[in-house]
Formats: C-alpha cells, structure tokens, sequence
C-alpha cells in the first residue's frame, strides 16, 4: 500500500497513544471468560446513554443493524414509505428495503449536503412513515426544518448519526433530538472499535424493548421467541474498547474542530467550497468534504504531492446498480448529482498534524490555480 505524507485517515496514532488501556481491556476479557452479554457491553450501553442524557443504549453487531432494527421495531415493512437522502452511504436504502418497505430518495441542499426539506415535502405521500435524517459528514445543518416537517406530518423522525457522533443542535446532540438515533462504531467513525460495531439511543422505552428482542432472535427471554428476529450483538471485546474510548470522544471532536478550522482559515477567499456551518448547531467534522471544479484532476494532482483524498460519494444512491430498475433521470436529483462530481473530501483525524493540514491547503490552492 502507498505510503501516504497526509493520508485520509490515519488511526495508528490513536492504538499507539492507547496500547496499555487497550491491553488491560483485552486482558479484562479474558480474564472473565465471557464474550457476548457481560459487563463491558453492559457499561458501555449504559456510559453511552448517559453521554446523551437518554434512558436507553441497546447495542448491536454494526451501524446498519442499528438502522434495521429500529425500522423493523417501529414497525416499518411492506406497503410502507420512508424518505432517506440520495447523497449517503447505502445503509439508510438499503435497510427500509430489507424490511419491505419502499426507500424514497429525496435530493440534498447545496449548502449542508443534508436532506433538502423542499424536495422532503415533495416526496411526501399517504404511504410515507418515517424519514431518516442523516447528520451527513457530522453535520446536523438543516435537521430543525426536517424535525418541523416530520411533526407536520406525523412522520416518525430516525436519525441516522454514524458520522455523527458529539454534533449538536442548539445544545442537544444528534441522536436525542428525533425518535432515535442510530450509530455505527466502524474503526474510522468518530468513535470507532477495534471491529464492527453498532447501537441505537431513545427515549423510548417500548422501542427499546422491541430492538432489543429483534436482535436477540426475537425471545421475550430465554427460549420464549415471541417473533422471529435476528443475531446482532455487539461482542465484550469491542465495547472493552469502546468503553476505553469513549472517554476520550469529547477531546477528538474538539481536536477535529480545531483541525477543521485551520482548514477554514487556510482555504478562505479562494474558488474553493468550503463546508457550510449552521448558527447554533456543532459540526463535529467526520470529514471535511469541500466542492472544486475540475475534481478528477484536482485529486490526481493531490495524490501525486502524497495526498490521500477521497470522495463521498461518487455516485448518488438513485443512480447505482442497485436501483438502476427505477431509471431514475439526472433532473430527479439534480443537486445530488451536481455535487458529486465537485466534492472532496480532505484529510481528516483527530492526530492530523497543523504541518500536515498547511501542506494539504498549500498544494490544493496550487492544483485549483492551475486547473
Ligand atoms: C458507516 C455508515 C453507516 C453504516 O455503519 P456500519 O457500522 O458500517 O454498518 C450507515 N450510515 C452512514 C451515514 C455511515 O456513514
């Protein structure tokens, strides 16, 4: 693998920096011979549900669990319709289809990236149920004028927090401000494992229940499966880690956001997007993704200075294989689709160094000069 001088991610710094807490986790395992339902996992639904001053954390396998659990615990399947953004990862599609339901995209605004609450209102029909809100690239920026919406409608609000992690509206974090939250603690997340992770926070206390049936097989207890469900668990060794994590997750975001500002002041006056901020709201930088023209070029010229840039997401969801059958048209999307050929996402970790960020913007303002 190329050796990159700023590559995307870089997550050695952080195992190096925490190896003996790591260590001792591990061996605490060990130790108690259990591997599945202990007490790491235990403390950790119960330290992450405190972090959100809400009553419930259950725990699952990985950030996409969480968002099929949640669906199929609110009771979402066949004949229903929930909107969910055409710039996203697929977990939120892809998911209301696993439960039979029908994912309606619906286009972002080219300022936040995030669900654009015209074209929400638009796709709104009899059968729509739920919308999933994601706190795209860490950024709750437009979430209100959704929540408005959704209570309008009577819609059920989900917010899909996998890059969202510590954002904020006005105070309350992302994950307590809708019906629930769902996250995802892959390795690169702002909170991440040493594996795959998930989990899903309310208030809900009926809603926690039913997810946490569903992802034990369906058992009310032991032998007693009042439905049928799934395996989804998150194991003792993972939330060992995140439990040494977790603490730490308020430091990283800040350090993020001090990252993200020496990227703003860098890129100022320039041709260069830069990523929209919301008054009162916390962007907490999962990625910094701004718009270029001539993008191919840009990150061709990045790669070659050791640059290791990347793009999120280079296809909206309407237009991949997997929905190719709905022959979607440009024009359904077109905001989706302008910006995907324009955005980049920059290097970004909590370890990225000052020196490293000056010599990102020092060679992009050269590249977009010279483009
Ligand atoms: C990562 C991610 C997911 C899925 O999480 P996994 O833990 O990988 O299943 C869902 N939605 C968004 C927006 C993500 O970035």
């Amino acid at each position: 693998m190329k050796e990159y001088k700023v590559p995307f991610v870089d997550l050695r710094k952080q195992i190096k920096d925490l190896k003996s807490e790591f260590d001792s986790a591990y061996e605490r395992v060990m130790q108690s011979g259990i591997f599945l339902w202990g007490s790491e996992v235990l403390a950790f639904e119960k330290a992450f549900a405190a972090h959100h001053g809400v009553p419930y954390c259950i725990s699952c396998a990985n950030g996409t669990d969480a968002l099929e659990l949640a669906l199929r615990a609110l009771g979402i399947g066949k004949g229903d319709e929930v909107i969910v953004p055409a710039n996203t990862w697929i977990s939120a599609s892809e998911t209301v289809s696993y439960t039979g339901a029908t994912p309606v995209f619906a286009d972002i605004d080219e300022n936040t990236f995030n669900l654009s609450a015209e074209d929400v209102e638009r796709r709104i029909s009899d059968r729509t149920r739920a919308i999933i809100f994601v706190h795209l690239f860490g950024n709750p920026a437009g979430f209100e004028k959704i929540h408005r919406i959704a209570a309008e409608h009577g819609l059920i609000l989900i917010e899909d927090c996998a890059q969202g992690h510590e954002a904020s509206v006005k105070g309350n974090l992302a994950g307590t401000l809708g019906h629930l939250g769902c996250f995802s603690f892959y390795p690169s997340k702002n909170l991440g494992a040493l594996g795959d992770a998930g989990a899903m926070i309310t208030r809900d206390a009926g809603l926690a229940e039913k997810f946490k049936q569903i992802a034990n097989h369906g058992q009310l207890r032991k032998n007693v499966h009042v439905s049928e469900g799934r395996n989804s668990r998150m194991d003792e060794l993972q939330a060992a880690f995140l439990n040494v994590k977790l603490k730490y997750l308020k430091k990283w975001t800040w350090q993020r956001q001090q990252a993200a500002q020496v990227y703003f002041q860098l890129l100022q006056n320039s041709d260069i997007i830069l990523p929209e901020t919301e008054e009162g709201s916390s962007h907490t930088f999962h990625l910094f993704v701004v718009r270029v023209k001539q993008r191919e070029k840009v990150q061709q010229y990045l790669d070659q200075k050791g640059i290791q840039t990347a793009i999120h997401y280079p296809l909206p969801l309407p237009f991949t294989e997997a929905y190719k059958s709905r022959g979607y048209n440009k024009t359904d999307f077109p905001v989706a689709c302008q910006l995907s050929g324009e955005i980049l996402s920059l290097p970004m970790f909590p370890e990225i160094t000052s020196e490293q960020i000056h010599y990102t913007c020092k060679s992009l303002l050269k590249a977009v000069k010279s483009s």
